[in-house]
């Protein structure tokens, strides 16, 4: 089946006076599994709705394969919605759920046959066709909640919060099963989810948004490394964010004035525009630990603190260490016979030049 892009072009939609959507613009490429990542009420959801053609934009285009569909009313669109509630008959068997579309499409018995039967073979549920969605587990019900999209053969798969409703394991298989599927079928996929651990496991590019507003779209690591704002850099992982300024005029070196800690030396290749008051952001686990007094590589940035906590999270150690005002996140990697730092111990705490960003509020 042909692969199809979709397209928002500066889609608005407010219900009332409220602004939900604002300029919404999105490219996804033909096959794509593209994932719509931000906190609840973010307009995910309605955006998702309104390629699908169940909400209207007031102003905007959405195009499939370069073709504006805004016009177009849900079921001539080619689409397939998998909803959070899966949405199954549940006085029809998992056959007659599957076969369900393509009867009201008035398609043949023997391609109905044919059809389902290999839609639940993908999903692996050829044994299940007699039973009830009842008789099902949450896993499966969510196949056969794909299935029945599948079925219809889409050119577009959108997914509200698929696996939302399973447990922490399930899900956790249920994603690279979906993932797999998806690449089999070739299928563009855009699905919603406020969980970044899914975007960041399954998504080829996700866009974070934030009160109707795309914050950034780029590949889940693109992201986490050079997140645009504040916004992305907290809801994409952890960041540490300390408030700062570059002083380099009238000092034989430059410094950086951390608010409520003062100047640190500023290592050369951390240059930064002097002046202007930003967002200084590392991640926990790009620190280095050291207990205060030891030796201090003079490329890297350096900070003096004291350890307030510590837990131990089998992988990791992520400790809280008090910088002035600031409590900073730092996270050591665990092996057996690590050495720890001990709670009201004074520490330094190590950034090289390439881990840093400069961030805007
Ligand atoms: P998300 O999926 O990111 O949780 P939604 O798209 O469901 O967010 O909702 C975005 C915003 O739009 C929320 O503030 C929600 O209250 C509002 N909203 C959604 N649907 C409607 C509606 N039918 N009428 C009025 N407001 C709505």
């Amino acid at each position: 089946m042909k692969k199809v892009s979709v397209q928002c072009r500066h889609v608005r939609l407010s219900y009332g006076s409220t602004e939900v959507l604002k300029d919404v613009d999105l490219d996804i490429e033909p096959g794509e599994f593209f994932a719509l990542l931000g906190p609840s009420g973010s307009g995910k959801s309605t955006l998702l709705r309104l390629i699908a053609g169940f909400s209207r934009q007031q102003s905007g285009e959405v195009l499939i394969d370069g073709v504006d569909i805004s016009a177009q009313p849900p079921w001539s669109r080619n689409i397939g919605m998998v909803f959070q509630s899966y949405a199954l008959w549940p006085h029809l068997s998992v056959w007659d759920n599957v076969a369900f579309g393509l009867v009201e499409r008035r398609v043949d018995r023997a391609t109905v046959r044919h059809k389902v039967g290999a839609a639940l073979e993908l999903v692996g549920l050829s044994a299940f066709g007699d039973r009830r969605p009842n008789q099902l587990s949450g896993g499966q019900q969510q196949r056969v909640a794909l299935a029945r999209t599948i079925v219809i053969e889409p050119q577009v798969l959108l997914l509200d919060e698929p696996l939302s409703n399973l447990d922490k394991t399930l899900r956790v298989q249920m994603r690279q099963e979906l993932l797999s599927m998806q690449r089999r079928l070739g299928l563009t996929t855009i699905f919603v989810t406020h969980d970044q651990e899914e975007a960041m496991t399954t998504a080829d590019r996700m866009a974070v948004l934030d009160q109707g507003v795309v914050q950034q779209v780029g590949a889940p690591a693109a992201l986490y490394d050079d997140p645009v704002n504040t916004f992305v850099a907290n809801f994409v992982g952890t960041m540490n964010l300390l408030p700062g300024r570059v002083h380099a005029a009238g000092t034989p070196a430059a410094t950086l004035q951390v608010d409520g800690v003062g100047n640190l030396p500023l290592p050369a290749q951390m240059s930064a525009p002097a002046g202007e008051r930003q967002m200084l952001g590392f991640r926990p686990q790009s620190l280095q630990m050291t207990d205060a007094g030891a030796a201090r590589d003079p490329q890297w940035l350096w900070m003096s603190g004291r350890v307030e906590a510590s837990e131990f999270l089998g992988e990791f150690t992520r400790y809280r260490v008090r910088v002035g005002p600031h409590s900073v996140a730092v996270d050591q990697t665990h092996h057996a016979g690590q050495h720890k730092f001990a709670v009201d111990g004074d520490v330094s705490l190590g950034l090289a030049p390439s881990q840093l960003r400069w961030l805007s509020d």
